[in-house]
């Protein structure tokens, strides 16, 4: 055959073949058109599983009625202009695209009313085929009734699965757009069937109630972390939520639900050893990037995007989701690694097994400046309504253990607490709680000379407003010198010289910090320095405050690093070992 150009009419279907794959593609695109209008409230009727009718009306901007027709040519678009605007892309559409192809395998009905217009228009295309316009009365807003797909293309109609399944690719597809769309009003109809209805209050949980049910939502831990200017939020599930495959795995970008392995393997992966082989997490994750710093434009349906810095979106997602695990997860238990040895009478504890090591965050491996630096912003995931799993219940002192641990009994068997890491958790919640106000500084009886080599010269010399902030009063004293006037309280007892030499070390991993997080990584390091020490022996008193004072923080679990502070030992296991209860 010789080469041809192909009669306009094959080329359209060719491409509509790249963007409406199914029932649920033509309801993909009306509902990102839809809510690029600024819709409120966004109805969807379906019937015949979509093969005879799609319907989404909404009460966005409207279509003026001379544009309707433009609307429904190939690369017409009101939302881009040049080529440069690809890297700013904040609508779902850019590529004018959409009804055309749907009208080119559809018969496809639009009407439409602009807000300041006192009449609507409609315009019908059948085939590819578009039709007059005509003048009807309408509400404000635009009605896309899609009816026969695919009634040109038999061919592709085979590809369709069975109604079930291509209701539910819809069903999951609107309730996707409902989640991340909390503040617009959904309503689904399938076969004369209410399927959703949100109230578009914003609450998420609520929404996430119909995705799953309502006893799984209400067991979904909600994360929230930002690092530098990507923005985590979202649901996981708790360890012990688990599902068999990564299908419940599901990620927006800006509010693009996008297919991305490597986003799931990253949330996959902070779930490491906590949960069993072959078992996985759900989640729904909000990513909130800088739009120059994706691509959008790279997939036919744009279910996938390009990330200028794969690397940094990944272990945002792994780390929001580990400090959220780490927040909400029941204090580590000790369960079957305590192992009797059988005719001795000497039990062999494993605690590598107890607290997976991984959890330390800073000997994480690949773990770069960067990660250093925004460790601290996360130290607080939100804080959740319910509490009472980031909580620690009342625990009555037994004594101090090794100069090292408080041991504790609870309602439900016994704590192991490490003193270092409580404390660090307590001191790091007073700071940041007074932070709010004037830290208590204290001044030194004698001012203190320091000397620094020079690149942490220039770096102090930065941030002594931050430091005097914190409680440091520090002055310059000449070259490479200063002058100590005052220190923290919480540090009162301690070298001033070391102090500051420790927090300014911070500084260095610094490359375009937020003054927020500096201050959370000062305020972290200082906690660490003031804190007591392993090896340290407490007297009763100050055992018994530091157990009033943990459980009085908001996230008593996990020191500022994100380490534990408490390993629990069930009656149970007890029971258990001691052979008073069934065999193990
Ligand atoms: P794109 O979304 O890429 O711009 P479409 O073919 O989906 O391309 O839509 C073409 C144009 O029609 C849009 O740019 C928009 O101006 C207009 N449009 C489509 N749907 C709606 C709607 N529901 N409300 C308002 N305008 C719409
Ligand atoms: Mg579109």
């Amino acid at each position: 055959m010789a080469i041809h150009l192909l009669p306009p009419k094959v080329a359209s279907q060719i491409a509509a073949g790249e963007v409406i794959e199914r029932p649920a593609s033509v309801v993909k695109e009306l509902l990102e058109n839809s809510l690029d209008a600024g819709s409120h409230f966004i109805s969807i009727t379906i019937e015949g599983a979509g093969r005879l009718m799609i319907d989404v009306a909404d009460d966005g901007c409207g279509i003026p009625a001379e544009e309707l027709a433009l609307a429904v040519a190939r690369y017409a678009t009101s939302k881009l202009n040049s080529a440069e605007d690809l890297f700013h892309i904040t609508t779902f559409g850019f590529r004018g695209e959409a009804l055309a192809s749907i009208g080119s395998v559809t018969r496809l009905v639009i009407t439409s009313r602009p807000q300041n217009s006192k009449t609507g228009a409609r315009i019908l295309i059948e085939a590819g085929q578009i039709g007059e316009i005509q003048p009807i009365g309408a509400p404000v807003g635009t009605v896309v009734r899609v009816e026969n797909l695919f009634f040109n293309l038999p061919a592709r109609l085979k590809f369709l699965k069975s109604d079930p399944t291509e209701r539910s690719q819809i069903s999951s597809l609107v309730t996707h757009y409902a989640l991340a769309y909390s503040m617009v009003r959904f309503h689904l109809h399938q076969e004369g069937k209410a399927i959703l209805k949100t109230s578009g209050n914003g609450n998420r949980r609520e929404t996430l109630g119909t995705l799953y049910d309502v006893k799984i939502a209400q067991q979904m831990l909600e994360i929230l972390a930002e690092y530098d200017d990507i923005r985590v939020t979202g649901y996981i599930s708790p360890t012990t939520l688990t599902r068999s495959n990564r299908r419940e795995i599901i990620f927006f970008v800006n509010g693009r639900p996008i297919q991305d392995i490597s986003l799931t393997t990253a949330l996959v992966q902070a779930y490491h050893n906590l949960l069993m082989v072959g078992r996985y997490p759900m989640a729904v994750i909000f990513l909130e990037i800088p739009p120059e710093a994706i691509d959008v434009n790279v997939h036919p349906t744009k279910a996938e995007v390009r990330f200028r810095n794969r690397d940094q979106v990944f272990s945002a997602v792994q780390r929001a989701v580990r400090v959220g695990l780490m927040a909400y997860n029941p204090i580590p238990a000790i369960h079957s690694h305590w192992d009797v040895l059988p005719g001795q009478n000497f039990i062999k504890p494993t605690p590598e097994q107890i607290i997976d090591p991984t959890w330390d965050m800073s000997r994480e491996a690949g773990m770069n400046s960067i990660d250093q630096q925004n460790r601290t912003q996360t130290l607080y995931p939100t804080a959740r309504s319910e509490g009472s799993t980031t909580s620690i219940p009342l625990l009555r002192l037994v004594g101090q253990l090794a100069s090292t641990y408080l041991v504790a009994e609870g309602p439900d068997g016994l704590y192991l607490i490490d003193q270092h890491a409580a404390h660090e958790r307590i001191l790091f919640e007073q700071f940041m709680a007074q932070r709010m106000s004037t830290i208590p500084s204290q001044t030194l009886l004698q001012p203190m000379t320091v000397h620094l080599p020079p690149a942490y010269d220039q770096l102090l010399s930065e941030q002594l407003p931050i430091l005097f902030k914190l409680g440091f009063q520090v002055e310059p004293f000449g070259p490479g010198t200063y002058l100590i006037r005052s220190i923290p309280t919480l540090l009162s007892g301690s070298d001033p010289a070391a102090d500051l030499r420790v927090v300014v070390e911070d500084f260095e991993e610094d490359e375009t910090p937020l003054l927020a997080e500096i201050e959370a990584r000062i305020i972290a390091r200082i906690c660490k320095k003031a804190a007591v020490k392993a090896g340290q022996t407490l007297s009763p008193d100050e055992q018994r405050t530091l157990l009033l004072n943990l459980e009085a923080c908001s996230s008593p679990r996990t020191c500022p690093h994100g380490r534990p502070t408490m390993i629990h030992l069930s009656v149970d296991l007890l029971e258990r070992q001691f052979g008073r209860k069934g065999a193990r």
